[in-house]
């Protein structure tokens, strides 16, 4: 008899069981995959730790979560500096001085206000009622044209016209020369890839992988008093009251016999011919000298049952249809629900490791 069953080794799983176990609780941990770590599993490609289900750059600016991972891992200073490409002309990315200075030639953060002020005020637009004239407003016609439209419409499958414009409330513009994506006290990578740092967490834990907990759930909860479930919460209940939607993302990875393929870590298409979004290039997270590479083209799709599912798509009626189902998971007496999936959310990592620690908090 186990005090937890414990459901997924991903973020969620592997830091409750760190809390339980460390507090005498006698803890198993189960995942339907072939492995531990969830989607923030790295694997090793020729020497280079490849991050199978998308890049991951841990950024923070909670302190109590930053020392808390670097029990489990040393982090290196990498810093998330994405290029855009759009038919060949490079910019730099988040939006700032140097994005600026390449788009319009203007030297001072003054002159880039007044281009963008220009652009909006021709634009006509008062009260932005959708993504691109949200994007206009903040930004300007050039910068939405060449470095948002494409890229947004390849991400969501529809004009920007048609999207919300709340998806960009907040996109980061900087009248600053600073290429850093995150405004995060704290960012960098795990040294060694994060299966190392999730195994560390696991250390002296019993794990079993290639156990899928629905295919056999009596036999399971028998093993234990009390369940945390991080998988789908739709699942968990057999989808009776329907399926909550994802949008999903395509990866098509390859060796390839150079040192140096495109010489960032993250480079974004932003036309809108070129299918994939961006290309990632595994090594360069970890600054490494092998003498191949390992790049990701990543293709945004539709998600169907069955397919990975990835980001939560938060409109009105995934919403509606998520709260029934939170409803119903409040009543389950012996589970408890965490993670990106079993609360239909979208969580950061270090915002995963922040609510597992509080349920570990109210559990234990
Ligand atoms: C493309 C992409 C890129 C991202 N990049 C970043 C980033 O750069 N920085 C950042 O901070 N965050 C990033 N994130 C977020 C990050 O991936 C999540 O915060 C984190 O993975 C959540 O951990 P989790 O434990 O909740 O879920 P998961 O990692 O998905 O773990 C859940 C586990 O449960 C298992 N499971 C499900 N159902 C069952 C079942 N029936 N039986 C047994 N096991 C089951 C699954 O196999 C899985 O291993 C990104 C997310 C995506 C989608």
């Amino acid at each position: 008899m186990y005090d937890y069953l414990i459901v997924g080794a991903g973020l969620f799983g592997a830091v409750f069981a760190r809390e339980a176990t460390d507090r005498g609780k006698n803890v198993l941990v189960i995942d339907k995959r072939d492995h531990i770590a969830g989607n923030v599993y790295t694997r090793e490609v020729e020497g280079i730790n490849v991050h199978e289900y998308g890049a991951h750059i841990f950024h923070t600016n909670n302190k109590k979560v930053w020392d808390h991972i670097n029990r489990f891992a040393e982090f290196n200073r990498f810093t998330n500096s994405p290029v855009a490409n759009y038919k060949g002309e490079l910019y730099s990315l988040p939006f700032n001085m140097y994005t600026f200075n390449r788009m319009w030639g203007v030297i001072t953060p003054d002159e880039a206000r007044e281009k963008i002020e220009e652009q909006r005020k021709a634009a006509g637009i008062t009260e932005p009622r959708n993504l691109e004239e949200q994007a206009i407003s903040l930004v300007g016609t050039d910068i939405y044209e060449k470095l948002i439209r494409g890229y947004t419409e390849k991400q969501w499958g529809r004009p920007c016209s048609e999207l919300p414009a709340f998806i960009i409330k907040r996109l980061p513009v900087r009248y600053t020369f600073d290429n850093n994506y995150f405004n995060a006290l704290y960012q960098g990578i795990p040294m060694g890839g994060y299966t190392k740092m999730v195994a560390n967490m696991l250390d002296g834990i019993e794990v079993r992988t290639g156990v899928d907990y629905l295919d056999d759930k009596d036999k399971l909860d028998a093993l234990a008093e009390r369940v945390i479930f991080t998988g789908p919460v739709d699942a968990y209940f057999g989808y009776e009251l329907g399926a909550l939607q994802y949008r999903s993302v395509r990866f098509e990875t390859e060796v390839l016999d150079t040192p140096n393929y495109q010489g960032n870590a993250a480079v974004n298409f932003t036309d809108s011919e070129t299918p994939y979004t961006r290309i990632i290039e595994h090594k360069f997270f970890e600054f490494g000298q092998q003498p191949k590479t390992v790049i990701s083209r990543e293709y945004s799709s539709e998600w169907k049952q069955g397919d990975e599912p990835y980001y939560p798509v938060n409109d009105e009626k995934n919403s509606a249809l998520y709260a029934q189902y939170r409803k119903k998971a409040e009543a389950e007496n012996k589970v408890v629900f965490g993670g990106r999936l079993g609360e239909y959310k979208y969580y950061d990592m270090d915002k995963v490791i922040e609510s597992a620690l509080a349920c570990a908090e109210r559990e234990l």
